[in-house]
């Protein structure tokens, strides 16, 4: 007979942070998944006997390892790479890859056990994982990329398969870096296997998976508005950040009928009163993802526009917010504001950005809040469906990938009202995408028994 350990929440995050010291976002990812966790599992004793949630919580392993390369001027440089595989229990493990200087142990760790909810919520056989290193992509030549990657992936290849663990990008890693690993891998296994996602379109890559996160955030968003029978027709949107998943949501926003005011870099923000309109975001792809430019820039393009330094755009008046830069660029502060002027909805493109106390703060002004694991999906939902059509040796038609991420979207948003519904017309999305998510996880773990 199992003797089952009830401790509270308290006492949980305290043994988390014990056991995980120096490491605050994973601290922090499993507090708000805990949160809501603890209630859901109040009549569930099997969940406690078997640990499940403390399982889930410690990352099956966590590979660290050095990356050697030599730069442009031959000086031989080292930095750290990880991979962390946290669980996969309903599939191989699948998550971006992250090169940013900020990349710590703790900050992938978080990204994986956030993945690990993400993943299940998309109705796909994936599990958890994450990786990256704290390579600095900024200033260095294509060369420099190319060698670092292909250093990178000279470890990394030992760990991964098509069956065991699909990387993909994230911040740092687009294409092009997807392209240089991909390269590297199969030079060393003699592979073509679907190792990778976010491939070219010519090497096995799928369509639209380039602008499924923005796109599936605003799909989302979409959906939590049309349960107030609204849409975005005429409403202002405040976006964070100026990558793929902005300038996608951004894109989105403006199809559907909004008007974007702001776009954002670790420089600042700029607030455009006339809107971001397709030609605008168009020149921000090209001035950030291909000459590398920074966001400062856009007011000489647009004169219109203020540039704020050193500023999230949190304090300018909308309808929606998307955060969609990285991880604790909304703060306690910054919710209250958004609330106070008036924002109704908050869909988060990028992963964790909202920091716990504007997460309670968002919870308790009632608004429609998705936490990134429910409205960022998209992405990593593409690049299951890239995997399905690698697995296939063809690919699917554009429209029918189109349908397939807005179907997945909605599925996701029935999934948080089912188990965010809080009567009174307000739905918990944050405790509905932690309880969809953990059941599908916990029930096949139940399933494998202690292992
Ligand atoms: N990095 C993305 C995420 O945070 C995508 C991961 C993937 O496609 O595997 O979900």
């Amino acid at each position: 007979m199992a003797v089952s350990d009830h401790v509270d929440l308290p006492t949980f995050m305290e043994g988390v942070k014990k056991r995980n010291p120096y490491q605050p976002e994973f601290v922090q990812a499993v507090q708000e998944v805990a949160e809501d966790i603890f209630d859901f599992m109040a009549d569930k004793e099997q969940y406690h006997a078997q640990q499940i949630l403390r399982r889930i919580a410690e990352p099956d392993r966590v590979v660290s390892f050095r990356v050697c390369w030599e730069d442009d001027n031959g000086n031989i440089r080292v930095q750290r790479g990880w991979r962390v595989q946290n669980n996969n229990a309903i599939g191989p493990y699948k998550g971006g890859i992250r090169f940013h200087p900020s990349v710590t142990e703790s900050v992938l760790k978080f990204l994986a056990f956030e993945q690990t909810f993400k993943n299940a919520l998309t109705g796909l056989p994936m599990g958890g994982g994450k990786g990256g290193s704290n390579f600095n992509p900024k200033g260095k030549s294509t060369r420099e990329i190319m060698r670092f990657c292909q250093s990178f992936m000279t470890e990394l290849y030992r760990h991964i398969g098509a069956d065991v663990d699909v990387p993909a990008g994230d911040i740092g890693v687009g294409g092009r870096e997807i392209g240089y690993m991909f390269g590297q891998y199969k030079r060393i296994t003699n592979q073509f296997t679907g190792v990778l996602t976010g491939k070219g379109l010519e090497w096995g890559g799928s369509l639209i998976r380039t602008e499924a996160t923005g796109y599936g955030a605003v799909y989302f968003l979409a959906n939590m508005l049309a349960t107030k029978s609204q849409d975005l027709v005429g409403k202002t949107a405040v976006i964070s950040g100026s990558g793929n998943v902005a300038t996608h949501a951004a894109e989105k926003i403006v199809q559907l009928g909004g008007k974007v005011l702001t776009l954002s870099d670790s420089g600042g923000f700029i607030h455009d009163p006339d809107g971001i309109t397709q030609d605008k975001i168009n020149w921000v792809k090209e001035h950030k993802t291909h000459r590398r430019g920074r966001i400062e820039e856009y007011v000489e393009a647009f004169p219109n526009a203020t540039f704020h330094a050193g500023k999230t755009p949190w304090g300018v008046p909308c309808d929606v917010a998307l955060p969609c830069a990285t991880q604790n660029e909304l703060l306690g502060e910054d919710a209250k504001t958004l609330v106070a002027n008036g924002c109704i909805a908050v869909s988060e493109g990028a992963n964790m950005p909202t920091d716990l106390d504007g997460v309670h703060a968002f919870k308790a002004a009632k608004i429609l809040y998705a936490p990134g694991k429910a409205s960022n999906a998209g992405g990593v939902a593409v690049s299951g469906l890239e995997m399905s059509q690698n697995s296939e040796r063809r690919a699917w038609k554009e429209e029918e990938l189109q349908q397939m991420l807005k179907d997945i979207m909605s599925g996701i948003h029935d999934s948080c009202i089912r188990y965010g519904d809080q009567g009174g017309g307000y739905i918990d999305y944050v405790k509905g995408a932690n309880i969809a998510g953990f059941k599908k996880v916990a029930d096949a773990m139940l399933a494998f028994g202690v292992v």
